[in-house]
């Protein structure tokens, strides 16, 4: 039987791992924290899924949350000028729910299914010379330590990485839950400025939640997150961030309060793709999987949903490979196949994070017409099917053309 080490129980290496035991394959995942460190822990991210990703996680029965959360069925986007005055109303049902889990839960729970279903987690910080040992002793190590060190391992992908910095300062907190969100997914595009987004969260005591992130444009007026040091300073600092830009939305936001002192962050990432071998002094590879090797600014809320949908690849192509071995060829046509995909995935969150005209004409048609939401929303859940019509302006013509709709662009 062949041996698979996963370093890292995040989105992208649980998956992988419970698949490949269902599978029968012996697989060992190396985790920096146990399950009740992780459930303990400052919250690392906020993904909402898509229906895509949402139904390969039930592929592999860790849907363990459907009858408890129903997820979001509504939608609303309101596009503001820089002063927050409200240009565009978009609203629309979801054709299928979205939903977000606390990871802190999720993935402390998949930690103990893993070991339930007879994987075998062993709790340690990887370090390069512990990759060797792995490899000596593994049939195949896979590398999904999300931002942790050892993705450096991994070669920076200059042709397909578009930026050198961070494009969006981040800041996440939970709080108690409004009931105006309690099913909706609410975006407000203020322009020059930045995104606030609402969200019903199912959280880590299995209480419905809301989340708010930020996505501050660096320099620009929202831009106030650094040198926060508690979840009560991030509070007043939102608070005061939507009374000034956006008003209208202020008396949802006034009597607030944290959910506690773990549940809130703030950051920045450098968007970046890299190459998916990883090659150790000895001479050996390993292959790199999830946001090790696609990294995404969390704007269109891609990266679990693709590190998902990348584990679900990888392990399809191992189990197929069968008794030959796992060579670099291998880990990169894998790499490459997975990135006919994600290419849009890239492109659309790259995309959002500098959105041309042709954004502005799409959202005017959004607001009409229901046909174009639906298209668009749904291209969240798969990307490819936005290109494309949502990115060129001469195909964004044709499209709305196709859909009876003036032309703005
Ligand atoms: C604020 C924010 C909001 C987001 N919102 C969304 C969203 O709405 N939708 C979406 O799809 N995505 C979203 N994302 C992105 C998503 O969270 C990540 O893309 C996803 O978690 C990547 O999964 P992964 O398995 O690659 O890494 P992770 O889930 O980060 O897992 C990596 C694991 O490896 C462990 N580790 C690190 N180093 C070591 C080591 N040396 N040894 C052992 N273990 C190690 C870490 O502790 C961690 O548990 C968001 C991210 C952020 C920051």
């Amino acid at each position: 039987m062949k041996k698979i080490a996963i370093i890292g129980a995040g989105q992208a290496g649980l998956y992988l791992g419970l698949s490949l035991i269902d599978a029968g394959y012996s697989v060992t995942i190396y985790s920096d924290r146990t399950p009740d460190e992780l459930l303990k822990s400052r919250i690392p991210a906020t993904p909402t899924l898509f229906p895509d990703a949402l139904a390969l996680e039930k592929k592999v029965d860790l849907n363990f949350w459907d009858e408890n959360f129903l997820g979001c069925h509504k939608y609303f986007n309101k596009i503001c000028d820089s002063q927050g005055n409200i240009n565009l109303n978009i609203s629309a049902d979801l054709e299928q729910p979205w939903k977000a889990i606390d990871p802190r839960l999720k993935l402390s729970v998949w930690m103990e299914e893993f070991t339930r279903r007879a994987g075998n987690l062993v709790v340690r910080k990887i370090t390069i010379e512990d990759l060797e040992k792995c490899y000596q002793k593994y049939d195949l190590v896979v590398v999904s330590v999300g931002k942790g060190d050892l993705a450096r391992l991994f070669e920076r992908d200059e042709q397909k990485s578009k930026y050198q910095k961070p494009q969006r300062h981040v800041a996440v907190m939970l709080t108690e839950l409004e009931p105006m969100y309690w099913d909706a997914f609410e975006v407000i595009n203020i322009a020059g400025v930045g995104e606030i987004v609402q969200y019903p969260l199912f959280d880590r005591e299995g209480i419905l939640v809301r989340g708010i992130s930020i996505e501050a444009i660096p320099n620009g007026p929202i831009d106030v997150f650094s040198g926060i040091k508690n979840a009560g300073e991030l509070l007043t600092v939102i608070q005061g961030i939507i009374k000034q830009f956006v008003p209208w939305n202020y008396e949802y936001i006034r009597d607030a309060e944290a959910i506690d002192d773990s549940s809130w962050l703030c950051g920045a990432i450098t968007p970046k793709v890299r190459k998916p071998v990883g090659r150790l002094e000895s001479g050996g590879v390993v292959m790199g999987i999830g946001d090790v090797v696609i990294l995404n600014d969390p704007i269109a809320a891609q990266g679990a949903n693709n590190a998902i949908k990348m584990a679900d690849l990888v392990a399809r192509r191992i189990i197929e490979r069968g008794k030959e071995s796992f060579d670099r060829f291998w880990m990169q046509q894998v790499f490459d196949e997975f990135w006919e995909y994600s290419q849009y995935v890239n492109l659309l969150s790259d995309f959002l994070l500098s959105p041309g005209d042709t954004v502005q004409s799409i959202s005017r048609a959004m607001a009409e017409n229901p046909e174009v939401t639906k298209d668009v929303l749904n291209g969240f859940n798969h990307p490819p099917s936005l290109y494309p019509w949502y990115f060129d302006p001469e195909a964004a013509r044709e499209y709305l053309e196709s859909k009876k709709i003036a032309v703005y662009c």
